[in-house]
């Protein structure tokens, strides 16, 4: 079978050392073993995204040498396709309208009995009508997967893991995900699920942050009858005081390693260093 990799940075800022560690990681993956690697641009949150860091992170990899195979994708150019998927979801049943704000749901996780820090799911409980009435106020409104329906509908959903296995799957820890919004937006979770199976992607090598992701993105291909790749998730590199990178807090970007004099070589060299010390994890 042949290997395909990818890179998905989302365009919401410069590249720093651990988006060039799963780059990097995805890149030798796809090259020892003659297959592609793939670069996927996620840039569909209008709100935090903007073209000038897909610039950048087009230079970033060069920068590194690491280069990809085909045409890029860029997530905005396919908007009617996610809303297929979100379509396709909906008529299996396991989707439904979250009218709740951004502060009901913080307070719902504040309170004693919010336990768990996922959406306590509110609005599963509406009836068709209450549902029918809340939507036609005419406000925008999220559109949630309804996990537990979706266990019913699907059997098996667990995934390899390379170099540990068998996975089962978990999709109930992240819970009723938000996959779009009325104002015809589809969600992180929905897209790349969508794109990997699009991009035939066979070895998804991605930050071990997402692991949760991975069980729920697992959960959407099933219902949507789409392949699922074998994952591989990394540790995450972090700072001098164990933090984890991050763009918000201005984590050493490789724009500003480059601009400091530091070279690629010793940007990959400091990756292998990283990577040896995983290995013995
Ligand atoms: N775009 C996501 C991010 O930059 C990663 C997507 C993925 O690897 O699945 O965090």
């Amino acid at each position: 079978m042949e290997v395909i990799t990818r890179f998905a940075p989302s365009s919401t800022g410069h590249l720093h050392l651990g988006h060039a560690y799963s780059a990097w990681l995805g890149w030798q993956r796809a090259r020892i073993s003659g297959g592609n690697f793939l670069l996927r641009l996620e840039d569909i949150d209008s709100t935090r995204c903007k073209p000038e860091f897909n610039n950048s992170i087009l230079e970033d990899l060069r920068w590194l040498g690491l280069d990809w195979d085909g045409d890029i994708r860029v997530q905005s150019d396919f908007l009617p396709d996610y809303r297929a998927a979100l379509q396709k979801l909906d008529a299996r049943g396991v989707l439904y309208p979250c009218f709740c704000s951004r502060s009901e749901i913080t307070r719902a996780l504040a309170a004693p009995h919010g336990g768990e820090q996922k959406y306590p799911g509110t609005c599963r409980h509406l009836t068709l009508g209450e549902r029918k009435a809340r939507a036609a106020e005419g406000g925008n409104y999220a559109i949630r997967l309804n996990v537990e329906l979706a266990l019913e509908a699907v059997k098996d959903f667990g995934f390899y893991e390379e170099d540990i296995g068998y996975i089962d799957g978990r999709p109930e820890t992240l819970g009723d995900v938000v996959l779009g919004r009325r104002a015809n937006k589809a969600s992180y979770h929905l897209c790349v699920v969508h794109d990997d199976a699009a991009q035939k992607v066979t070895h998804v090598t991605r930050g071990q942050d997402l692991f949760d992701a991975t069980h729920t993105h697992v959960l959407l291909q099933r219902l949507l009858g789409l392949p699922t790749p074998t994952y591989a998730h990394h540790p995450l590199i972090t700072d001098a005081d164990g933090r984890r990178l991050a763009k918000r807090d201005g984590a050493a970007t490789l724009r500003g390693m480059r601009e400091a004099g530091v070279s690629a070589a010793t940007v990959l060299g400091q990756l292998r260093v990283v990577d040896r010390q995983n290995a013995t994890l």
